[in-house]
């Protein structure tokens, strides 16, 4: 048999996928397991969504629509990205697309070619580097710590950009740290990126889940409406996880590649997801405060318990839902079965193994380190967690 795709051979398959698609099955096998692994929020979608779902199907909308999307779903997410985030598109730029992930990969295909740098400040979300190494682009990491809250600075960014250098990746919020850039720090990045010349995917999936900052779109800076791509999603917003719907907002030239691109790969996202969408863009945003009030309590809860459990205090991320808490310092130690805990690959294979809980490693998102919680879970869900993380570190022994 001749040799597969070498291109997609070098790629991992998505870890907070795998875990999240491995914690369902054992509760699926009746196994009592605690997963705050996938950033899946755990309310039901909302009605007025799934209410604009069913008229869809039941007044005949389950045809093909254009590759690009339907133009009244794409005269919403102007008017969103109007009113949200004080942006100027135009429906002809906006490409419906199945999910945010799905929306990162058109950007990243409109824009790479083979060689071309793609910077990513790390920790990144897990699918960033492999969706660039997919396309025969080169992930160029930026060390973005602790020590900065987890961001990235404008000096680091220009010393990390190469003639070889196409593109910056910003997640904003930030998965999996919750780290939010300030208006001053993104317009300083977005003087380096006009100032390089190169482009801008903004990942902003996690827009309405910012605690105490306001948050900013890196579109709205001088020079960068021609150069960003927004993406975004209703996943997170609107708990349409599974419905897989979310957007590329591109400067014109880009809007219509990835359109091509789209009218190959996929035709178009689901018809029906797409009206469900517009229910989401027509609801208001009660439902998505009330979500924002709850996990603000529960981000307070775990930052709180994981502090006293590190026995170090772990700083409140301020978007996002995910907690990323540093374990480092039990790599070396022994498990009851006299394994040693190499990394948080083993830290965490080792709490879902003997605690049945699922997190997950920092290793997914290019910091050893540390670990993800995602606190997108019942208060119930967060108290087992945090009890299991306990009795998980203190069996370990030295
Ligand atoms: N984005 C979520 C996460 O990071 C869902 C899983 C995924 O697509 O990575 O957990």
């Amino acid at each position: 048999m001749k040799a597969l795709s070498q291109r997609t051979l070098n790629i991992a398959a998505s870890l907070t996928v795998a875990i999240d698609s491995l914690a369902k099955q054992m509760i699926a096998e009746g196994k009592d397991v605690v997963s705050l692994g996938a950033g899946e929020p755990d309310f039901p979608t909302p009605s007025a969504v799934c209410e604009a779902a069913c008229d869809a199907i039941h007044n005949g909308k389950t045809r093909y629509t254009a590759p690009v999307g339907i133009m009244d779903v794409r005269k919403a997410v102007c008017e969103k990205l109007k009113n949200d985030n004080g942006l100027n598109f135009t429906p002809e730029q906006i490409v419906m697309t199945s999910g945010a992930k799905h929306a990162v990969f058109n950007a990243l295909a409109a824009l790479i070619n083979p060689g071309d740098e793609v910077i990513i400040p790390a920790p990144y979300w897990v699918t960033y580097p492999e969706l660039v190494k997919w396309l025969g682009g080169v992930p160029v990491f930026v060390h973005a710590g602790a020590e900065t809250n987890f961001k990235i600075t404008a000096k680091q960014l220009a010393s990390a950009c190469t003639e070889k250098t196409k593109v910056v990746l910003i997640n904003n919020p930030c998965n999996p740290t919750g780290a939010v850039y300030s208006k001053a720090e993104l317009e300083a990045l977005a003087k380096v990126i006009v100032e390089k010349d190169i482009y801008c995917i903004s990942d902003e999936v996690y827009e309405y889940f910012v605690y105490e900052a306001e948050f900013v779109s890196m579109a709205i800076f001088k020079g960068m409406e021609e150069r960003t791509i927004v993406v975004n999603g209703f996943s997170k917003s609107h708990c349409m996880t599974g419905w897989r719907i979310g957007y590329d907002a591109a400067p014109l030239p880009i809007a219509k590649i990835i359109g091509k691109v789209q009218s190959q790969a996929t035709h178009h996202p689901s018809n029906i997801a797409q009206y469900a969408a517009l229910g989401a863009l027509k609801m208001g945003k009660q439902e998505i405060q009330k979500m924002k009030d709850e996990f603000l309590k529960r981000r307070n809860f775990m930052v709180e318990n994981i502090s006293v459990i590190l026995g170090e205090k772990v700083s409140a991320p301020e978007g996002a839902f995910y907690l990323f808490a540093p374990v480092s310092k039990y790599f070396g130690m022994k498990t009851a079965a006299g394994e040693v805990i190499a990394n948080s690959i083993d830290f965490c294979q080792y709490l879902l193994e003997t605690q049945m809980l699922a997190i997950v490693p920092g290793a997914a998102f290019g910091n050893d380190g540390f670990v993800r919680f995602s606190y997108a879970a019942s208060d119930d869900a967060l108290a087992k967690a945090c009890e299991r993380f306990k009795k998980g570190i203190d069996s370990l022994k030295a």
